[in-house]
């Protein structure tokens, strides 16, 4: 059979420990056999970092840029510990913040929903992706433990140095005082980002936000989300049948409980933080949740919300058999490849997409998984396998769907 030929090339950030096995296990078995694959390689393993002092990073973000899709490896973010066990020059930045910033996305996390494998919340069917806006509120405050009684202000001064100055509070006693900001551009990034998300995969947008007591802070999130809906996407999301819908954060949650899915939720920053754990943990497994960082002009990069699997790769080094889920990682792929096939007008590569996710799904439903998910499967027989043995049962399922 001749295989799928690519125009543009996707951009590789290759990564580490055991998801760097996974990778390379995943391009020979599942995607060089059936795709003329083009990409543009960067290698994001830490000791390429280390060797490049994280040039590769910063590389591999503006081809992101210049190309529109990339697919990203799981990469150590180092630590105390990383730093004597790769002799580093400098405890380099996470990877995926550096890219991040360069492209001033926004993360979506969705969850693969798999039957036999069912989210704690009964009712939710279809996915619920999160969005997290990744700028500024507590992440970047200032804090003040006041030492006693006191006068507390919030002060700003402009370039020409007039002031506006509030009270925060009179203190009697010892406390303790935060100073946070946003920026407008920020907030409009990450709304535009949102907005072209659901329009992309067709689905409605909720944002949440407590307004009702943060009469400016929260309230300026809610105005300008507002004002770019309708002034750029409220045609768009007619025409497609998809609603923007605001409410308050606390409304917002007790919503989510109740519905069965199958929209997109930003928030901000802590809110983000916080849900999204509460989101992926009741879908079920880290091993089925996906990631794709999307900037403001449409820039996606797809990865594994998962990192490198750390103990795996251990027990791998030391010869002994691992089981760990590649799913994630080949709906990174998948995704990347989607959306060149897209842009590039290449049905093939579109329905080869569809096929490989298709084909991981079908697998796990058969009953054959990894270990990860053999131990939250609701059903009669599982038959649990190994790293490879979980790949090459999705290569036999894919040569079928493929028929
Ligand atoms: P992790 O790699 O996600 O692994 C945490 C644990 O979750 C694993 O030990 C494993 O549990 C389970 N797990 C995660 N993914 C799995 C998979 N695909 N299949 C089976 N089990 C899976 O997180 P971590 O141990 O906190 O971090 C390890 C390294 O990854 C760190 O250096 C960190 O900096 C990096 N990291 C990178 C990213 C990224 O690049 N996006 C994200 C997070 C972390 P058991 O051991 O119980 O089997
Ligand atoms: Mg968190």
């Amino acid at each position: 059979m001749e295989k799928i030929r690519m125009t543009t090339p996707l951009v590789e950030m290759d990564g580490d420990e055991m998801t760097r096995i996974l990778w390379t296990m995943i391009k020979e078995e599942l995607l060089l056999p059936y795709i003329d694959l083009k990409t543009d390689y960067y290698d994001l393993g830490l000791e390429h970092r280390n060797e490049t002092n994280d040039q590769v990073t910063i590389d591999s973000a503006n081809a992101a840029i210049k190309y529109g899709v990339a697919v990203k490896c799981a990469t150590i973010t180092p630590n105390a510990a990383r730093m004597t066990e790769y002799n580093l020059k400098e405890m380099w930045k996470s990877p995926n913040g550096t890219i991040r910033s360069i492209l001033d996305g926004t993360v979506f996390r969705a969850p693969i929903i798999v039957k036999g494998i069912e989210p704690c919340v009964k009712n939710w069917e279809k996915p619920i992706t999160l969005a997290r806006h990744a700028y500024g509120d507590i992440y970047k405050n200032t804090e003040i433990k006041v030492p006693g009684p006191g006068k507390a202000e919030l002060v700003f001064t402009a370039q020409d140095g007039t002031e506006i100055r509030q009270t925060i509070h009179n203190f009697t006693g010892a406390g303790i005082l935060q100073g946070v900001h946003n920026t407008e551009a920020s907030i409009a990034s990450f709304a535009r980002a949102c907005f072209n998300y659901a329009a992309d995969s067709r689905q409605d947008l909720w944002f949440a936000t407590k307004d009702t007591i943060s009469k400016t802070y929260d309230h300026t999130f809610k105005d300008i989300f507002q004002d770019i809906y309708e002034k750029e996407y409220q045609t768009k999301f007619t025409e497609l049948g998809i609603e923007y819908f605001y409410t308050l954060i606390d409304d917002a949650v007790a919503r989510v409980m109740k519905d069965k899915g199958g929209f997109i939720w930003a928030c901000k920053n802590y809110d983000g933080d916080v849900m999204s754990d509460m989101v992926s943990s009741a879908f079920g497994s880290l091993g089925l949740m996906t990631s794709v960082l999307v900037s403001p002009t449409g820039v996606c990069e797809y990865e594994a919300a998962h990192g490198t699997v750390q103990r795996h790769y251990y027990k791998h080094l030391k010869g002994e058999t691992t089981s760990t889920n590649s799913v994630a990682t080949i709906f990174a792929w998948t995704g990347a490849l989607r959306k060149r096939g897209e842009l590039d007008q290449i049905p093939e590569l579109m329905d080869f997409a569809d096929w490989l996710e298709q084909a991981a799904i079908a697998t796990i439903e058969s009953g054959r998984m990894t270990g990860d998910l053999s131990r939250i499967a609701n059903m009669k027989k599982i038959h649990v396998l190994t790293s490879e043995e979980f790949i090459q049962a999705v290569k036999e399922e894919l040569e079928r769907i493929k028929q």
